[in-house]
């Protein structure tokens, strides 16, 4: 059997616990120690459930093979369940399965998942990294507004028309990405002026998304623009 992480669920660990996201249902969990050494093997990459029991559990001589199989499973049961993953017996059940959108995320209702991967002392997701960032302040979420060109003329625009034409180029813009991803940066807004606007818009996109970021895009709707497949 196989798994993989949804294609709209975002897998941070750090040192003291494990954090996974959704970014259509926005549903999230907070891992302890152990659920973060489960989480630490989940990717895009499609992994045999067997084979990464057995990684496991050489890192635990004294818990038998099927212990920690069956901890996994449960793990991962929870996380498909609420569409965190995916599982299937092929990569084509894997991609079947792996919907974009739709409104039926709001029927997964569940927060309960096991206790032993709970954080217990922090039950909640917002208070674990409230905690964690204000005492080790990091980059969680990053703002950049890609250029001050717009294709409208808002009254309310709190860009001035002498500002307008401004463009970050595409170099800057993937340095930047690329040092945020070190400090393990999770969610990416590109704004503007019209984000859309910027003459390399797709191939920041899928630079964002091939460095694994939650990308939002603040836009005002007026104007389209093919993405690369
Ligand atoms: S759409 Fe936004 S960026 Fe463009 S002019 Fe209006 S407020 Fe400014």
């Amino acid at each position: 059997m196989l798994f993989r992480l949804s294609k709209n669920s975002f897998v941070r660990v750090y040192d003291d616990f494990g954090y996974i996201v959704n970014q259509c249902t926005k549903k999230d969990r907070i891992y302890n120690k152990i659920g973060s050494l489960f989480l630490n093997k989940i990717s895009r990459v499609p992994k045999d459930i067997k084979e990464v029991v057995k990684t496991v559990h050489t890192l635990f001589h004294n818990v038998s093979y099927e212990v920690i199989e069956n901890d996994f499973c449960e793990f991962l049961n929870d996380l498909e369940k609420n569409k965190f993953i995916v599982t299937g017996y092929s990569i084509e059940e894997l991609i079947s399965k792996d919907c974009s959108f739709t409104y039926s995320f709001s029927d997964t209702t569940s927060d309960s998942f096991p206790d032993t991967f709970k954080q217990t002392n922090l039950p909640k997701t917002k208070k674990v990294l409230n905690n964690k960032f204000y005492k080790n302040p990091t980059l969680f979420a990053l703002q950049i507004e890609l250029t001050t060109h717009c294709n409208e003329n808002c009254i309310h625009c709190y860009i001035p028309n002498s500002r307008r034409g401004n463009i970050l180029d595409f170099k800057t813009v993937c340095s930047v990405l690329d040092q945020a991803r070190i400090l393990k940066t999770l969610a990416l807004s590109f704004s503007g002026g019209e984000p859309l606007l910027h003459p390399d818009f797709s191939e920041i996109i899928q630079y964002a998304r091939e460095n694994d970021f939650s990308v939002s895009v603040l836009t005002n709707l007026t104007y389209s623009v093919s993405l690369l497949t």
